[in-house]
């Protein structure tokens, strides 16, 4: 019942009926949430009168009472999504406490400093979650008083100090709320429920849904239960375990506590947690039953199991469990580990693993040569694997700034993170944090991201008012480099070059599987030959997209292509081409010679002018000298070619409608190339598919296909040679997918251009859009970002008509894709519903598009 009761109320429903203790309680269900939500952010009376009532079974349950002076009732309000988000949303505490409970309660355990103490805690978080009120007005009365009493820690604070700073927060709640704090537990419990429901469209919880593909109409559920207590003293401690190692795979219990604690100490990372080994030597009973606990959970659950437990006076409480996060290396592990086991079969360990994951792997490691030379500073927990250069900054607004704005590599640098720098650790390479053990935030967060994270650096000394740190004898200004290497934890005070990883022998036994279900295929997108290989090595089985004019940025033949551009007479810009073909024709031998046979699609120059152009004055001077004009003269032409919408100008197949002899040419070298390598291969089945990109109409692409049809018959006809060669288009224009069926007629395939098909449907230029997207997310309005994820309501519709018209009229037309959308997961399994034969993207994402289209074949059988 996730769905209804979000992930944590359905487990806790379900350890309830396994019989193991799980403090008494009930849950809103999400459809409470998404109700709230529909009314106006009103709970309605029908939902209140039904939490009431719960209450009074929870206290008949329990004994105790919800305000009572005998025997109180406190609780502990919760969220839990569908899908577990971390950190995201909030939780409130020891609720029911006011001045006359915290008086009975401090009688009933013996205890008033730890009842003083539940009793500011709950101040705070109430006027932080719910009241919205900063956490730092009070910390900073914790610090005031500490500094008074000449103590440093918490813990040094006498039951007198923490009542006194009871009151002292209550005056602040009043000076910032202007009423005072409600002492009403039912008014309190309301306030809290609404709370959580409102934090589900708090900034963080709408990024992390955007990262993660979660849709905002799930809504939250809100958990209700009897508070158990941590923090009663050195016999109640609490704690987080894992089935398994999240960060290796390793099969044996890992966790840490804290005794004298209450649930966030272990997470936050103030205080360092120890293992959990450590339990068995402190309370062996309480370690043989959360042993046994989290064998059947994780033999129930089938997968490796996250836990939180709290121990009361030596009782062991279980408070929530849920399929662990894990690196993306543990995830395979794990899935191979339990197909060994006989827990799970090889369709589920495929289903089992998210594709967006295994960029983690896929992404560089240290240069090893490089690494060996390097002298590592000091060294902290491996948090998060992987390995990472980039500039240190100090907060989370400045790593995005850096990273989005002044394309920086950053890492982040801080005490300790928290939820609210997920964005800012989304755009760094890695993190490093002073404080936290394997569990903190800033671990579980980059784990989750696949970002390298190494935390716990205790040595770092931080002055942030100057932006720097010292650690090892030296100090590190903001924009200086560092190095992290995630898998070790050693942190390097330079910058050391990284390489491009290599598949362990668990990817390709999962991707063994994948193969076996799968029926997309999966190209890949690669302009160079470089980037061919690459992708062959992860298992490309064609090449979907070679994006020629790509093949010009280097340094020297950027130059060949200007003079092509800016030649205002035919003999001009014939001889530029002349200087381009044996260039092309290269490439393209190497790009055949990469894929073995396999299918290549070559797309004919699609250069947005304005990415072309020289604007740098000695690079016009040059030009100039090249093709034997005046400065003067090259200015005028770029100005000539100014377009105020080059996105929407003079490229793709308008520059061989306008140019005729760039389309002839670039057929020379792709059939020339693939001449040559058949002469060397004869037993290859070479696939030539010459792709014509912005077609809109079927005259448009007839006159197009006309010019490559002559010159590659031509050339194919004085070779003697047997080569067969495809004329196909790209549909990225809205009226080429209106009029699919005609333009089917002559087109051998169709190749979805979802980027440019994204830019034209929404109008949004590809270029600006980065602009304004933001706050269609903050406002609701889109979840997440269409040139990303594809739009399957609109862009997608439009596809889906294109794909029906195309098979209408030729039905062993191939489709594929190629805009970025192709190594999407949600995008491949759209593909994988609407018949596609295959999907093509980037070299690193082959794997993860290999992976989603297994599951979507896998589920769609289910
Ligand atoms: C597209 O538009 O989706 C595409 C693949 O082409 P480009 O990104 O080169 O415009
Ligand atoms: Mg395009």
């Amino acid at each position: 019942m996730r769905n209804l009761l979000g992930g944590k109320g359905a487990n806790l429903a379900e350890m309830t009926n396994l019989g193991m203790p799980v403090p008494q309680g009930f849950t809103i269900s999400t459809e409470a949430c998404t109700k709230y939500y529909e009314d106006g952010e009103k709970i309605s009376e029908d939902l209140e009168k039904s939490i009431m009532e719960y209450i009074e079974k929870m206290e008949s349950v329990t004994g105790k009472k919800f305000g009572d002076l005998e025997n109180p009732l406190l609780v502990s309000v919760r969220s839990g999504a569908r899908a577990s988000m971390p950190g995201m949303m909030d939780t409130i505490l020891n609720l029911g406490l006011n001045d006359s409970v915290v008086v009975a309660f401090a009688e009933k355990t013996g205890n008033p400093r730890f009842a003083y103490d539940s009793y500011r805690r709950f101040i705070q978080m109430y006027s932080d979650v719910v009241m919205e009120v900063g956490k730092k007005y009070f910390e900073e009365l914790i610090d005031q008083l500490k500094e008074k009493k000449g103590v440093k820690l918490d813990t040094e604070l006498t039951a007198d100090d923490l009542k006194l700073l009871a009151e002292q927060f209550k005056a602040e709640y009043k000076k910032k709320i202007g009423s005072d704090f409600p002492s009403d537990p039912k008014m309190q419990l309301m306030g809290a429920i609404k709370a959580v429901f409102r934090s589900w469209n708090n900034p963080r919880a709408i990024y992390y849904r955007r990262m993660n593909d979660i849709p905002g109409s799930w809504g939250t559920a809100v958990n209700v239960q009897a508070m158990v207590f941590g923090n009663m003293g050195e016999t109640s401690g609490t704690g987080v375990a894992f089935t398994r190692n999240p960060s290796t795979g390793e099969r044996k219990l890992y966790g840490e506590f804290l005794m004298n604690a209450q649930g966030e100490d272990v997470v936050a990372g103030v205080r360092t947690p120890k293992s959990i080994d450590h339990l068995k030597e402190i309370m062996p009973e309480c370690y043989a039953q959360f042993v046994e606990i989290s064998n059947k959970l994780e033999k129930h659950y089938r997968d490796m199991q996250d836990m939180e437990f709290t121990i009361e006076n030596k009782k062991l409480y279980m408070l929530q469990t849920r399929n662990g996060k894990r690196t993306a290396a543990a995830a395979l592990k794990i899935a191979c580990d339990l197909v060994d086991e006989g827990m799970i079969n090889e369709k589920e360990a495929v289903c089992m693993i998210d594709p967006k994951q295994l960029d983690a792997l896929l992404h560089p490691q240290f240069d090893v040569i490089a690494l060996k030379k390097a002298k590592p500073i000091a060294m902290a927990l491996a948090a998060s694997p992987g390995a990472a250069c980039g500039k240190v900054v100090f907060t989370a607004e400045d790593a995005t700034e850096w990273a989005t704005k002044r394309n920086e590599k950053v890492i982040l640098v801080r005490l300790e993170t928290s939820p609210e720098d997920i964005e800012g650790m989304h755009y760094s390479e890695g993190i490093l944090t002073v404080r936290g053990g394997m569990t903190s935030h800033a671990a579980v967060v980059a784990r989750g991201m696949g970002t390298c994270c190494i935390s716990g650096c205790g040595e770092i000394k931080m002055d942030l008012e100057y932006k720097c740190f010292t650690l090892g004898g030296r100090t590190f200004k903001e924009g200086d480099f560092i190095s992290l290497d995630g898998s070790s934890g050693k942190i390097y005070g330079e910058a050391i070059p990284t390489v491009e990883a290599s598949i362990s022998a668990e990817l390709g036994r999962l991707m063994g599987w994948a193969d076996q279900y799968r029926v997309l295929k999966v190209r890949t997108n690669a302009d160079t030959p470089k980037d061919a290989k690459q992708a062959v090595l992860f298992g490309a089985e064609g090449i979907g997209l070679c994006r020629t004019e790509h093949m010009f940025f280097d340094g020297e033949r950027i130059k060949a292509i200007r003079e092509m551009i800016c030649s205002d007479t035919v003999e001009g810009r014939t001889k530029a081409l002349a200087k381009l073909e044996p260039m092309q024709q290269g490439d393209f031998e190497e790009l055949y010679e990469a894929l073995g046979g396999n299918p290549v699609t070559i797309r004919f120059l699609d250069p947005p002018l304005h990415e072309f152009v020289p604007t740098v004055k000695e690079d016009i001077e040059e030009l100039a000298k090249t093709m034997g004009k005046t400065v003067n003269d090259i200015e005028n032409i770029i100005a000539s070619l100014h377009e105020f919408n080059p996105m929407m100008g003079h490229r793709g197949c308008r520059l061989a409608v306008t140019y005729p002899e760039i389309a002839a040419m670039q057929t020379r070298a792709v059939i020339k190339a693939a001449l040559k390598v058949k002469t060397k291969h004869p037993d290859w089945n070479l696939f030539t598919e010459i792709m014509i990109p912005l077609i809109g109409d079927l005259k448009e692409f007839s006159y197009v296909k006309s010019i490559v049809v002559k010159a590659a018959d031509e050339l194919i006809k004085n070779s003697n040679i047997n080569l067969e060669y495809k004329v196909g288009t790209m549909i990225e224009i809205p009226r080429a997918a209106l009029t699919a069926d005609e333009i089917a007629e002559e087109a051998d395939f169709f190749s979805f251009g979802t980027n440019d098909l994204t830019q034209m449907v929404f109008g949004f230029s590809r270029d600006d859009a980065g602009k304004f997207l933001d706050a269609y997310y903050t406002n609701k309005i889109y979840e997440s970002d269409p040139f990303a994820r594809l739009d399957i309501p609109g862009v997608g519709k439009i596809v889906k008509f294109a794909v029906e018209a195309g098979r209408r009229v030729r039905p062993n037309i191939k489709l594929g894709i190629c805009g970025e959308h192709g190594g999407d997961p949600s995008t491949v399994a759209f593909c994988h519903e609407i018949g596609l034969d295959y999907v093509s993207c980037s070299p690193f994402r082959v794997p993860i598009a290999k992976l989603a289209a297994a599951q979507a074949a896998i589920r769609q059988k289910k």
